[in-house]
């Protein structure tokens, strides 16, 4: 692996792009290559496998997605003909946002060239993206199931893809993507070039790459489970009660413009948004319980600068890319360690740097010895003294939530954390209950909607892969894995271009 610290980063310039490239990187505002971009750029170019270990924030988009365009361009052209637009690049992500925001991408760097590009992922109508594939696009961005479908329905055709690139593996993994992704690369021609990239190279990752690329290069800019390292990290010792007091003191003493809070919870991620709006933060929630059309107008907002807190489930929040944030606040912290990492990297994002603050309840301690052990350093401890406690849990005026069917109930907020807490401390037993976390994400299959067949093929899958739920009472060691982006919807598209 090149140690690319050590030597001076050359520019965009010198990869050898073309003009109308340089073109488009230019009015993204970017000067230098990032060191991801430094890296597999000439790797890409070379036409060699790459297994490219990236966090995301990195700029791992632009070191694929500049090169493949720059190999393509060969076969650009400007004819009306279907034919002569096959697909030549696939590009697979986990989830609906993360393809939306690689095809965001891949539309502004071929922007000045011929290629054309689009993305197909589920939740949304099928026929505008078959219109689309019906022209010809040469670069698809794509999740899987909804690939699927369209392979199914012969609305588009894989046998002349030279490029295939895998985006954060990992999670398609985690998802249950595998035979999905086996499916589709038996549709390849075994002659093309394939790009791998994940946060992390698991056990699991290390045998896809074994079975599907060829002597790749591997290319590695931050360790393996690194945290971001321009991310100050610290941890404060917080009733969970505390919690939200201790929320709207970190955002009343420091200037974090905008955070993301994260939540483990769909129920606790709507229910700290409305009290952060009542202590007057203007606030949105994302997460799994949304509509499309909330969760982007929470989004948008935010982008905007509209809103301060995000408050968000990991689910919820993977793959956005929100440039410049500040910072990030583990309201909980996460049951699996990994998304810690995944969570702080929101912020610090392509070179800038960024707070990661968490709140650690006593009964997260083990979660925290987790996150340690993986990131492999211990987090500074700081010290909160609270000015003000959190209303009590009557004031809160939430006891009831409704369930996604709409119906009012109380059996979720009995499960909650909070209830779990509250039951520790009234029985005087020293440390607190631990309950299972109560989102109903997790165990819940999803009901799309009647067009959201690749959420739903999705989420049967993740189903399966979660395993049926224990019942209440016992948290499991570790939240069973995490049941689809899938069903997080991504969000209306335009018709691809
Ligand atoms: P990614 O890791 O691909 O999600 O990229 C993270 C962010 O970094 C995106 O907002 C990109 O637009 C931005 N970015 C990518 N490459 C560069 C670069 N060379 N210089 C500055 N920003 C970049």
């Amino acid at each position: 692996m090149a140690d690319v610290n050590a030597v001076p980063t050359p520019g965009f310039d010198s990869f050898g792009l073309h003009a109308d490239i340089l073109r488009a990187i230019a009015e993204q505002g970017y000067t230098q290559p990032t060191p991801i971009q430094a890296q597999a750029i000439p790797v890409v170019l070379s036409g060699r496998d790459v297994m490219g270990a990236a966090q995301t924030g990195t700029g791992k988009t632009a070191s694929f997605s500049l090169p493949i365009i720059q190999r393509l361009l060969p076969d650009a052209n400007t004819s009306a003909s279907p034919a002569r637009h096959p697909v030549r690049a696939l590009i697979l992500t986990p989830t609906r946002e993360l393809a939306d925001q690689v095809a965001d991408n891949v539309r502004s760097y071929a922007g000045h060239t011929p290629l054309r590009n689009t993305v197909v992922f589920g939740g949304v109508d099928m026929n505008p993206q078959k219109d689309t594939l019906r022209r010809g696009v040469e670069i698809l961005i794509a999740t899987p199931g909804r690939l699927l479908d369209h392979v199914e329905q012969k609305t588009v055709n894989l046998s002349q893809v030279k490029m295939l690139v895998l985006d954060e593996a990992d999670r398609m993994l985690d998802m249950g993507f595998l035979p999905d992704l086996q499916r589709i690369l038996n549709l390849l021609p075994k002659q093309r070039q394939t790009l791998l990239f994940s946060a992390t190279f698991s056990n699991e990752i290390k045998k896809l790459a074994s079975s599907y690329l060829t002597n790749p290069v591997t290319i590695e800019v931050a360790r393996r489970n690194a945290t971001a390292d321009k991310v100050e990290q610290i941890v404060y010792e917080v009733d969970e009660d505390d919690k939200r007091a201790a929320v709207v003191q970190i955002l009343g003493e420091r200037d974090l413009k905008q955070v993301i809070v994260f939540v483990n919870s769909k129920i606790g991620a709507s229910r700290l948004a409305r009290q952060l709006e009542r202590d007057g933060i203007v606030t949105a929630a994302i997460h799994g319980a949304k509509s499309q059309n909330e969760r982007m107008q929470a989004l948008e907002a935010f982008k905007q600068g509209g809103i301060r807190a995000l408050v968000a489930t990991d689910v919820a929040a993977r793959g956005l890319d929100i440039s410049d944030l500040p910072g990030v606040i583990n309201y909980d912290l996460p049951y699996n360690a990994e998304d810690y990492v995944h969570r702080i990297g929101r912020t610090g994002r392509a070179g800038a740097s960024g707070e990661a603050i968490s709140l650690c309840a006593p009964d997260e301690r083990k979660q925290l010895v987790e996150i340690e052990k993986l990131i492999k350093r211990e987090l500074k401890r700081g010290q909160l003294t609270l000015e003000r406690r959190s209303r009590s849990r009557d004031d809160r005026g939430d006891r009831y939530e409704r369930s996604d069917r709409g119906e009012r109930t109380e059996r979720t907020e009995r499960h909650s954390r909070h209830e779990g807490l509250r039951v520790g401390r009234s029985g005087g037993s020293g440390a607190p209950r631990r309950v299972r976390p109560e989102d109903e994400f997790f165990y819940k299959p999803y009901e799309p909607s009647p067009s959201a067949s690749d959420a739903q093929r999705d989420s049967s899958r993740a189903a399966q892969e979660a395993g049926a739920p224990t019942a209440f009472g016992a948290l499991p060691e570790k939240a069973p894995k995490r049941q689809v982006a899938a069903l997080l919807a991504g969000f209306p598209r335009k018709a691809g271009n």
